[in-house]
């Protein structure tokens, strides 16, 4: 491929480097109960990727499986959560948004699993929210 990565990344501590070669299909808010447990708070926010367009550094990762169908990915050494990978999404990866140099560049096009949103959560941006996940 020509030239360098379109998107660049790191977590917290630098061990986790990230650079993508495609573009990215969407951004969006995840309020699920398992996405407010992994960021710590209300939400998570998503850019999704094709899978091969992404390069981690995927040996400083440290992989959970909180249920066969899904993996979540961290730094082992800071602790940032990094991907997402589903059975439901086979070509593609999720990378929280944070990871990403140019985040505030970057526009979510939407919330979904907003049926369990936190209550203290108020989606006042204007962007379409979704009950579940849509398919
Ligand atoms: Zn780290
Ligand atoms: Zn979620």
């Amino acid at each position: 491929m020509a030239g360098g990565p379109l998107y660049t990344g790191s977590c917290l501590c630098g061990d986790i480097k990230l650079e993508a070669f495609g573009e990215l299909k969407w951004i969006a808010h995840c309020h699920c109960p398992s996405c407010q447990k992994v960021s710590g708070t209300g939400f998570a926010t998503y850019a999704g990727f094709n899978k091969q367009d992404v390069h981690l550094t995927e040996d400083k990762l440290k992989t959970f499986r909180a249920s066969v169908a899904v993996a979540r990915s961290f730094c082992k050494k800071c602790g940032v959560p990094v991907k997402f990978e589903g059975e439901a999404w086979p070509d593609e990866v999720h990378i929280h948004l944070a990871m990403l140099d140019n985040a505030a560049d970057l526009q979510p096009l939407g919330n979904v699993h907003v049926k369990t949103r936190l209550p203290w959560v108020h989606l006042e941006d204007g962007l379409v929210a979704f009950d579940r996940f849509p398919k």
